[in-house]
């Protein structure tokens, strides 16, 4: 059983967000309901009012403005893993989108909801990392972009203040001639670790490399010291330097023991995982020789 509780359907996002003022604690926002419902079914949240957000027409597009794919917070999964502009302008999230939890999952969940439950066992904000991805989030006083890495902070902990909502993931293309690869392994529908990788190729060798994992400590990050040590080798040597990272990635990714794995077994997935995207996406540059 719910407890009563009121659902409001502001049509514009400075509407939510002053709904989002005035009720303060009182209120959560509603996007797809894939997690709010099962954590208020269990008593875990009991508000007094839902802020749906999904009669919000601006929520909703997919756009490419010739540099930057913007993807409205309501958008679902499922439009993700089906929408041309993704394919074309942001495969690496296309592809991770197709792995989100079941059909029923991808129907329901959005990528604003994603994201701002900032759960660590999550899909897109790995790939949205080799994007460079930014955020816009908005309240009463107004939009404010950040980087995706400033607005995950930790596990269910993101940089939105209470009154704002995420309106906007804005995807900047890959450099032209990149390759890219998005890798995973689950269990119970949900992402037990995942690897991202995009690469730039020349002469056989590593030009430019940017690489993010996601799911074995409390959120996604970028592995800048292991992009730089792995520029400017070719592939069995790059696929050396990411096994014997070990020590680096305990110490980045701090690696937490949970129902999907321990946190060494999770350490050797993403060791494997890392060298398989490497590998796929040099070979998607044309140059993997
Ligand atoms: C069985 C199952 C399997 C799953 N498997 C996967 C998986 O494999 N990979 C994966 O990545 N995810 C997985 N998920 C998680 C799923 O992707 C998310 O539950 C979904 O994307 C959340 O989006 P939502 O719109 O339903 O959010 P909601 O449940 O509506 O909201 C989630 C939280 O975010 C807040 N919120 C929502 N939208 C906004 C916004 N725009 N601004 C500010 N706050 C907001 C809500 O207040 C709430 O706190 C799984 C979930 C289930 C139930």
């Amino acid at each position: 059983m719910l407890n009563p509780f009121r659902v409001i359907s502001p049509t514009t996002v400075p509407e939510a967000a002053a709904e989002l003022d005035r009720l303060g604690d009182a209120a959560l926002i509603y996007a797809g309901g894939a997690e709010l419902l099962l954590l208020m079914r269990h008593g875990l949240l009991e508000p007094d009012y839902l802020v749906n957000i999904k009669q919000v027409p601006s929520l909703h597009g997919i756009h490419w403005d010739g540099r930057v794919l913007r993807i409205g917070a309501a958008v679902t999964h499922r439009e993700l893993e089906r929408a041309p502009l993704v394919r074309e302008h942001a495969p690496t999230l296309g592809e991770a989108e197709g792995h989100v939890g079941n059909i029923r999952v991808r129907n329901q969940g959005t990528l604003g909801g994603n994201l701002c439950f900032a759960d660590p066992h999550a899909d897109p904000g790995t790939p949205l990392h080799v994007h460079d991805a930014t955020v816009t989030v908005e309240g009463t006083r107004g939009p404010r972009q950040l980087p995706l890495d400033d607005f995950f902070v930790s596990t269910y902990e993101t940089a939105l203040d209470p009154s704002e909502l995420l309106t906007e993931v804005q995807v900047p293309q890959l450099p032209a001639g990149w390759g890219w690869s998005f890798e995973r392994i689950e269990r119970f529908y949900r992402p037990t670790v995942n690897a991202a990788a995009a690469v730039a190729a020349s002469d056989g060798h590593i030009a430019e490399a940017r690489l993010a994992v996601g799911c074995v400590g409390p959120r996604a990050l970028r592995l800048r010291e292991l992009e730089d040590r792995i520029k400017g080798l070719r592939l069995a040597d790059a696929q050396r330097e990411v096994a014997d990272a070990g020590a680096y990635l305990v110490e980045r990714l701090e690696p937490v023991s949970d129902l999907l794995g321990a946190a060494d077994y999770k350490i050797h997935v993403t060791s494997v995982l890392l060298a398989r995207a490497v590998e796929h996406a040099l070979a998607r540059t044309g140059d993997g020789r």
